[in-house]
């Protein structure tokens, strides 16, 4: 992609209303636009980045036989009044609206209830099961404190994925796939050496669920992490009786700030209870489905990695969910040669290609050190001397002398 044709600009400076470093970094490269507190548009930038977590993610939950759909937004209380869980006081994030012509409906903040209740006009049988059910879809949260910049909003696409099935060991079975699953996808993203699965309170049926926190000074979480045990615990369940349960001690923890990028939670029989999902065992005899829920903000993810990974010159993105593998700078005087040199890259990797004729090679550097893309390639006359190109990897900022000849091997290694 061409930089010119790039609607969105980068900014001199950081936006003054945001206090977070994710905010301020995507908003300042364009990657996203603030449109009040808490919520927050994709830009082409931004949206290239969150689809390639996406894609990541969608990936990993195939590969655990997922099956993807897409639930509406707009829900109906009366499956929501079944559960009990229409009431404020129960879900106090709820966003409701009213019909025109009369009544009420509620924006998704998660989707347990209208998923049981569709699964009641599929499932039947233990012939019928097990299923796993995922989608990418906008959840709405009345969330009260916004300033996280895109890892608390108030609008947010969530990856749910939902497990039904007929006995408790075949949920645990499930829940362990899952537990790895998602440890593949934060590794992929870039994230997976400070990501532990965490101990966190479980609810009415488990002791516990498990949270997938990424150590971080600007996480909202407080947890204890047990590095040689590789155990981790959040604070709301870090008591003595835990403690000795897990066979762990205070002195071996560390405490440590963390973001929570996805949770997953047995959910037993609550809503299969309540909402009527049955099925026939062999046997002939009905029992509720046994269920557990799994989750993943994306857009949290996406500004975890930019938390963790960012340096005082801006972003830094792993290749994995780059908005482009390569950023072409040429220099005054070489336009015919980086020109030539674009299409060729293009034919093996997503390049933007900085071909903004008024900006000064200062700002370009500038900007591509803020938009972050893991190689800039830059062309100039003293390199194409040498049959050559400069090559910076952002990550560690070394730079090289690349024999174009060479050029396509060098950036398909891994950084
Ligand atoms: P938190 O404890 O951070 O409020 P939660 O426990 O309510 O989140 P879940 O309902 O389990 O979160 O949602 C699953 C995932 O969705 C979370 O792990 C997180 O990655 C993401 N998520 C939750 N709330 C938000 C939000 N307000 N903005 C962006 N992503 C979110
Ligand atoms: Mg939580």
């Amino acid at each position: 992609m061409r930089q010119t044709q790039l609607f969105t600009k980068t900014s001199r400076h950081a936006p003054k209303d945001e206090e977070s470093k994710n905010a301020k970094l995507l908003i300042q490269a364009g990657f996203v636009h603030k449109e009040m507190a808490g919520v927050y548009s994709f830009l082409p930038l931004g949206l290239r980045v969150l689809n390639k977590i996406i894609g990541i993610i969608r990936e990993e939950m195939n590969a655990i036989g997922g099956e993807e759909v897409l639930l509406s937004s707009l829900q109906d209380p009366a499956v929501w009044k079944k559960s009990g869980r229409w009431d404020d006081k129960v879900i106090n994030v709820w966003f409701k609206t009213k019909l025109l012509s009369q009544g009420e409906l509620g924006l998704a903040n998660t989707h347990e209830e209208p998923l049981t209740n569709l699964m009641r006009e599929h499932i039947a049988s233990y012939r019928d099961l097990p299923r796993y059910v995922y989608q990418f879809q906008t959840k709405f949260r009345n969330e009260l404190r916004a300033k996280s910049g895109i890892m608390r909003t108030r609008e947010f696409i969530m990856k749910d994925l939902y497990s039904f099935s007929r006995t408790e060991e075949e949920f645990r079975a499930f829940y362990e796939q899952c537990a790895k699953a998602y440890m593949k996808i934060f590794t992929r993203a870039g994230i997976g050496e400070r990501t532990y699965r965490t101990f966190a309170s479980g609810g009415s049926f488990s002791k516990f669920s498990d949270e997938f926190q990424t150590t971080c000074q600007a996480g909202e979480d407080t947890i204890y992490i047990d590095k040689k045990k590789n155990i981790a615990i959040n604070k709301e369940v870090y008591t003595e009786e835990v403690l000795s349960e897990l066979g762990i001690t205070k002195s071996g923890l560390s405490e440590e700030r963390a973001i929570e990028v996805g949770n997953i939670f047995p959910l037993g029989t609550k809503f299969s209870s309540l909402l009527g999902l049955t099925f026939k065992t062999a046997e002939g005899i009905a029992k509720p489905v046994i269920m557990g829920s799994y989750g993943i903000g994306p857009a949290r993810l996406m500004g975890t990695v930019v938390e963790v990974l960012a340096d005082e010159k801006g972003m830094v993105w792993p290749v994995s969910v780059a908005p482009f593998r390569v950023h072409l700078i040429g220099l005054p005087g070489v336009e015919v040669e980086a020109e030539k040199l674009y299409k060729e890259l293009s034919r093996y990797a997503e390049v933007l290609y900085d071909d903004r004729a008024e900006v000064r090679a200062g700002e370009k550097f500038a900007d591509a050190d803020l938009i972050g893309i893991p190689y800039r390639v830059v062309v100039s006359k003293k390199t194409l001397e040498q049959k050559s190109v400069e090559v910076k990897a952002r990550k560690n900022g070394h730079i090289e002398l690349i024999p174009i000849a060479e050029l396509q091997n060098f950036l398909a290694r891994p950084l």
